[in-house]
């Protein structure tokens, strides 16, 4: 399951069996500083472990030196161009820079990675399409092959400067790319992957085509870190992301399952579910709620579930755990109950 080496950014370990992490970026103006400890506030408030944000210049290097200082979970320097500013990032103190070896000299990127070496500073290596070398382009196309081909000949540059403390990333925004792209990679590789769909776009079509992609490598054991690209707001980012992890037991935290309703629930189910969530918020605990609709399919079809409500008729309904029934409440008393429950069970 997922990548052999481990590589640590600060206190936060990725790959080597870690928990997977959430990642983000920021999206306010570097410059506004007020405005970037909001939003570094906001992103860990979702449970952003990572946060990258662009360094376009030295100005912005000054600048993100606060914010490292500020910052409780590890900052990334994304530099793109600028090879001094990969430099300085190191010197700074980011414990990982995102560099992109299609944007810099062989020479440049020897000068970076003897500088990150000297301060232990991880580097992530991005590949996507307008990255791809130009004979592997003409060869293979944007396509999966070319994609995981670049990635392992880049590999190879960095280690045979003597280079390992490497996260990669293979990225392109079409799902069936990316998706086969890592699949292949991750058969020759023992570095940790950072796994995302690319400019996915915004909205439903943005998250669904994330959560399809994005599941489908952590299904097959691939992905150490995640982001999630969405246009907007960050801190959806890394709801979306939290998310996937949670559909796929990946983390430990409370689970809400409700059913779809039919004409048998005679109460406001889904205002209940979400008082539920809202309720449970934040627990970091192991758990599975159901709010049933009735108690036809109710308490039995929940059966794994800790504990949860089905509606009954006359205006009541149950209360059970692991599908046996505990007790018989009003509908105006049923958050009450599964309150009482919640606080039995933390
Ligand atoms: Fe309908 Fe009851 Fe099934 Fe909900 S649990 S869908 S209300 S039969």
């Amino acid at each position: 399951m997922a990548s052999k080496k481990q590589v640590l950014l600060n206190n936060l370990s990725i790959g080597g069996g870690s928990k997977i992490s959430v990642q983000s970026m920021l999206s306010c103006d570097t410059l506004d500083k007020v405005a970037v400890f909001c939003q570094i506030d906001a992103l860990i408030n979702e449970g952003c472990d990572i946060i990258r944000l662009a360094i376009e210049n030295e100005t912005a290097l000054d600048a993100a030196k606060e914010y490292l200082a500020y910052s409780k979970v590890p900052l990334v320097a994304d530099i793109h161009f600028d090879y001094k500013l990969a430099l300085a990032a190191s010197e700074a103190g980011f414990s990982k820079i995102r560099v992109n070896p299609g944007n810099v000299s062989r020479d440049k990127l020897k000068n970076i990675i003897a500088c990150c070496k000297k301060n232990n500073t991880a580097i992530r290596l991005g590949i996507n399409g307008g990255s791809l070398e130009k004979d592997l382009l003409k060869k293979y196309g944007i396509s999966p092959k070319a994609l995981a081909q670049s990635a392992l000949e880049n590999i190879k540059i960095f280690e045979d400067l003597g280079f390992d403390n490497l996260i990669v990333s293979i990225k392109s925004s079409c799902v069936l790319t990316t998706v086969m792209a890592n699949r292949l990679l991750y058969e020759s590789c023992v570095y940790p992957l950072h796994i995302g769909i690319t400019e996915s776009g915004f909205g439903e079509e943005g998250i669904l085509k994330s959560a399809i992609g994005i599941g489908a490598m952590l299904l097959d054991g691939i992905g150490d870190t995640i982001r999630v690209s969405l246009t907007g707001d960050p801190c959806e980012e890394v709801r979306i992301g939290r998310g996937i992890l949670k559909a796929l037991n990946l983390i430990d935290c409370i689970e809400v399952v409700s059913c779809p309703t039919c004409s048998r629930c005679k109460f406001d189910l889904l205002k209940v579910a979400s008082e539920v969530k809202k309720m449970t918020k934040g627990v970091d605990k192991k758990m599975k709620i159901a709010v049933m609709g009735c108690i036809v399919n109710g308490p039995g079809e929940a059966m794994d579930a800790d504990f949860g409500v089905a509606g009954g008729g006359d205006n009541k309904a149950v209360i059970f755990r692991r599908g046996q029934v505990i007790k018989t409440v009003a509908f105006d008393k049923i958050m009450e109950a599964l309150n009482e429950e919640l606080f039995r069970k933390i």
